[in-house]
């Protein structure tokens, strides 16, 4: 049996400890630890480290052995000074003058210092010093033995620090998967759901780990598709061009069902990504609620068509009278006349309100909030003032307006406050086609003063109190579709009384009647 020297077992199990390290070991720190002990057992070394090159060009001890944790800041320090004295490739002999003064500085009885750079394809990665407590000269063969080492210890520290990266790429890329507020999927050629973020768990009401594992067609239910599905896509022969997945991705429109019933308008971008040969390899799936993007839309459609209602009626008014009025044939008593012009002024009037009112909106949506013009405001005088116009305006409503003696002066704009009460009164009458009584009353306490609105119409349904102060916003019943209106009066009203940094609400009970309110803060004069 060939007997090996004892020195060369030794050699042939370090670096076969260190081959293992490599092979087995992807972990960083782990590699570190073993190839240092290796190598320091292998030179007969008291302690040793191991320094790599950060990003930031800099060496840093990333393992050490047999040296005390309190002296690594200060050998950060010193290999920070060495390198950049040194430039990018440093001398191996001046080098190891300077560990030995180093080591000298970790433990007086350190005598000598073996360092070796580990490079990995001409980059230098970092350093490897083993530290010994006698001098003794550093034969060839020690040198060569710990710099075949340092190769192969280069080789497995590039392959984790490579594997270290990818695992921060994947948790980044994760990161940003489950936080986007888009939902996203990642499927399988099967379409089996390999990734399923939070904001498609939310959208789908599937929790993450439920939809796993399922197909794409379990979790996402079309209620209703404007086009062909993933899967008909791919029957057709989807992704069409080969490798170029800009071009190659599919728009999937329509409704899904939610798990709890709920339907969601989505859209759907799918991307492949394909194998070398052009099989797809993943399916990605962005998927995007439209839902608020639909409603918007469809109130776009039913503004514009209740809009240009309203503003043809008054136009052909005006137009039939002032027509009337023209008629060569005839000859128009005086008061005839007073009465037609007297309508065609009312009937402009409106107009100029609704556009008025268009543009108010329009302006309130680009900066958010209206500009006031203020003044000191009677609001009891208002109130009797607007009450006073509509009154002549119908038989069927009684009204009765209650403001205590002695109602707070405040500090506001009386032109938006009045289009508040018109608005109020206005739609009290509007929304009571069978008449009845309206009231009309205020209170104040020390702070804040509020008026009362109250009819006894048709109320509104508890699901669409909070909507009718949106913009454009009507109840859809057989009444509003009778009675003009563009459902901006309401949202205006809130505008103005939310720039008084005032609250506007109502209470209703469906077919009995509602109580509209509006509260605003007020400085109690001094005394
Ligand atoms: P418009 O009256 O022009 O439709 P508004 O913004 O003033 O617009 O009102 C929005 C909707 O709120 C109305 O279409 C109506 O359905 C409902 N509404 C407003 N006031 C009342 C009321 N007093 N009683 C019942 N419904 C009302």
């Amino acid at each position: 049996m060939l007997m090996l020297p004892d020195f060369r077992v030794r050699q042939r199990d370090f670096l076969l400890e260190i081959s293992r390290a490599i092979t087995a070991q992807l972990e960083l720190s782990e590699v570190l630890r073993r190839v240092l002990k290796a190598s320091v057992a292998m030179m007969a070394g008291q302690c040793g480290l191991v320094a790599l090159r950060a990003e930031d060009e800099h060496f840093y001890v990333r393992a050490f052995m047999g040296i005390e944790s309190v002296h690594i800041p200060e050998i950060n320090f010193q290999l920070r000074d060495l390198v950049s004295s040194m430039g990018k490739e440093p001398k191996v002999d001046a080098l190891n003058e300077r560990f030995r003064e180093m080591a000298a500085a970790i433990d007086h009885n350190l005598r000598q210092s073996i360092a070796l750079p580990l490079s990995f394809a001409g980059e230098p990665l970092g350093l490897l010093i083993v530290f010994r407590s006698y001098r003794t000269a550093v034969t060839t063969n020690d040198l060569q033995i710990l710099q075949s080492f340092t190769d192969q210890a280069a080789i497995a520290v590039h392959n984790a620090q490579l594997y270290e990266r990818i695992d921060r790429e994947r948790n980044q890329l994760a990161a940003i998967l489950d936080h986007s507020a888009d939902g996203i999927m990642i499927l399988a050629p099967d379409l089996q759901i390999l990734h399923f973020n939070h904001a498609l768990a939310t959208m789908t009401q599937w929790s993450v780990e439920e939809a796993l594992g399922q197909y794409q067609h379990e979790v996402i239910q079309w209620q209703r598709l404007e086009n062909d599905d993933l899967q008909a896509a791919i029957e057709r022969g989807w992704p069409f061009n080969g490798a170029d997945t800009f071009r190659n991705t599919l728009y999937v429109e329509g409704d899904l069902r939610s798990r709890n019933g709920i339907s969601i308008s989505v859209g759907i971008t799918y991307a492949a990504m394909l194998t070398s040969d052009n099989r797809i390899a993943n399916v990605i799936a962005n998927v995007r609620d439209i839902t608020n993007f639909r409603q918007a839309q469809e109130m776009q459609n039913i503004f514009i068509s209740g809009i240009s209602h309203e503003l043809k009626t008054p136009v052909a008014i005006i137009k039939g009278y002032a027509a009337t009025l023209r008629r060569e044939d005839a000859i128009w008593d005086p008061k005839v006349i007073q009465d037609n012009l007297a309508v065609i002024e009312e009937e402009a009037d409106r107009l100029t309100a609704l556009i008025q009112d268009l543009l108010t909106a329009s302006r309130i949506q680009a900066q958010r909030e209206l500009k006031l013009d203020l003044s000191e405001v009677w609001l009891d005088l208002l109130a009797d003032q607007v009450v006073e116009r509509f009154r002549t305006q119908t038989d069927k409503h009684q009204f009765v307006v209650n403001f205590p003696a002695g109602f707070p002066v405040i500090q506001g704009d009386e032109v938006r406050l009045r289009q508040v009460f018109d608005n109020l009164i206005g739609n009290a009458i509007k929304y009571s086609p069978n008449g009845g009584q309206i009231r009309i009353w205020g209170e104040w306490d020390k702070a804040r003063v509020s008026v009362y609105v109250e009819d006894q119409g048709v109320g509104i349904a508890e699901r669409d109190q909070d909507k009718i102060f949106d913009r454009f916003y009507r109840v859809d019943s057989k009444l509003s579709r009778r009675t003009q209106g563009t459902g901006l009066g309401l949202y205006l009203a809130k505008a103005i009384i939310t720039a008084h940094r005032g609250v506007i609400g109502v209470q209703s009970d469906l077919g009995k009647g509602s109580m509209f309110y509006f509260t605003l803060p007020y400085q109690p004069a001094s005394p």
